[in-house]
């Protein structure tokens, strides 16, 4: 057994946390009480049912999740929701304080008060386990709680468990989503600890995920409900290789060995096909040349960076659902062919793929993309700039230092960041040597013509 530890951290974190549990719980068969209902003896659903779930007395199915939150309106909402009692009362850790969307009073203050129950729950989880093999955090970065809060755990699990994979589903901010301007700041403060502690984070970014819901989905005012849709797909897409017998990226170390060439690069654009919107899914029907194309497609990214505006270091393509794995390999092959120039030439065989035979719910077939492209600075750029805007005249940082932080440390998450941003330059830039010297002569050229 390796089992997978879950935490959900702040408004967000539980939102999208458990919209992933219904949704999975569904893929497996696990009613709201927990207990295991057969559609036809197929028993892949159970096989490896461990990596998530505990087994309890009565052959109940309980999540392996950890709620914390500094405030307790949407945790209580949870309890009270569909799937509310399928986890573990115990596991409810949340104060009255709230962070007001500043990343100190999680990271230092009110979340470092909370932090010591929390970890309480998290140590009687993994001493539970038979070979606990990692991590998953659920949480946004634009906040207080799931961003400083989240951060502070991830820290001190990797203080404690040095060995264990970690994994985040990361909601990058956006001003189309949100109102708060404080929210980069949070971001980029998050970035600085996430580049350090964790291994491997999957990138959901809001302005990518409200862009699908606007441009794609025709959906005129998106709502979390509506892009958290789209997020539980996608970790659903991202998970079933974990959770569903013999597959490729069968466990959190193999994924992270197949996709990070360099340890820092652990920032990964994620995308998912057949689109759809709450509802009318079961329409959507696809063939897989046409999941493929999307797929692949930057329409389909749920991070706001275009794919051809750098190269894949890495990329891993998994297919759900009855479908021919010739074709998916003919497939993804035809891809690397058609586009060579996007796939860094000095990582042959860069690309895997895979099919799983159990669909998700309500759909014929899937297929989930994950990434490792360069061209994901372009989103960090885009926090980076709307942090130094302010950062530049120190606006709002009274609220920081107020909570007893340095502005050291902003200077310190700022140039992390900013070195993160030059690394993937560097490597997106390492293999385009040849077409650099052609365009400089070209451009002394039109120098000497003017
Ligand atoms: P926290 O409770 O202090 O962690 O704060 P929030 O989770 O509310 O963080 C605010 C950020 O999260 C903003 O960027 C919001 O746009 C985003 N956010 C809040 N709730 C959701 C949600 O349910 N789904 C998505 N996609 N984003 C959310």
């Amino acid at each position: 057994m390796r089992e997978i530890l879950h935490v959900q951290g702040g408004q967000c974190g539980n939102q999208i946390g458990s919209k992933f549990w219904e949704v999975i719980c569904d893929e497996h068969g696990i009613d709201p009480t927990g207990k295991y209902v057969s559609e036809g003896g197929n028993d892949t659903q159970l096989e490896r049912i461990n990596v998530y779930y505990n087994e309890a007395s009565g052959g109940r199915y309980v999540p392996r999740a950890v709620l914390m939150d500094l405030e307790p309106g949407t945790m209580e909402s949870i309890r009270s929701g569909p799937f509310g009692k399928i986890f573990r009362p115990d596991n409810f850790v949340f104060g009255q304080s709230g962070a007001g969307n500043n990343w100190a009073k999680g990271h230092y203050t009110e979340g470092a008060e909370l932090i010591d129950s929390v970890l309480d729950v998290v140590r009687k989880e993994a001493e539970n386990c038979d070979c606990l093999q990692g991590f998953q955090v659920c949480h946004s970065l634009g906040g207080g709680t799931g961003s400083g809060m989240g951060t502070l755990l991830i820290s001190k699990i990797r203080e404690e468990y040095p060995d264990r994979m970690m994994l985040t589903f990361s909601v990058f901010p956006s001003p189309k989503v949100s109102d708060t301007v404080v929210e980069p700041y949070n971001a980029t403060l998050s970035v600085h600890q996430l580049v350090e502690n964790a291994d491997e984070c999957m990138v959901l970014d809001n302005e990518a995920l409200y862009d699908i819901c606007f441009r794609t989905l025709k959906l005129s005012t998106p709502s979390f409900g509506d892009l958290n849709h789209l997020i539980s797909a996608t970790m659903s897409g991202v998970t079933c290789c974990l959770r569903f017998p013999g597959q490729l990226n069968s466990d959190l170390r193999k994924l992270a060995v197949n996709l990070i060439p360099f340890p820092r690069l652990h920032f990964f654009m994620v995308g998912f096909a057949p689109l759809t919107s709450r509802g009318s899914q079961q329409y959507v029907s696809l063939t897989v040349p046409e999941l493929t194309q999307q797929m692949w497609d930057a329409k389909n990214m749920m991070c706001a960076a275009d794919p051809r505006h750098g190269r894949y270091l890495t990329a891993s393509a998994m297919f759900r659902g009855k479908m021919s794995t010739k074709e998916v390999d003919e497939q993804i092959i035809n891809v690397q062919n058609k586009n060579s120039s996007y796939f860094v030439e000095w990582i042959p065989n860069n690309v895997k793929s895979s099919v799983c035979d159990i669909p998700p719910k309500n759909l014929k077939m899937s297929s989930t993309f994950i990434g490792n492209s360069t061209s994901i600075q372009e989103m960090f750029r885009r926090v980076s700039e709307q942090f130094t805007a302010m950062f530049r005249r120190k606006a709002f940082l009274h609220w920081y230092t107020g909570e007893g932080m340095d502005e050291m440390e902003f200077t310190e998450a700022e140039s992390n960041m900013n070195d993160l941003v030059a690394e993937y330059q560097q490597y997106q830039d390492a293999i385009a040597e040849e077409e650099d010297d052609y365009e400089e002569e070209e451009g002394e050229e039109h120098f000497v013509e003017q």
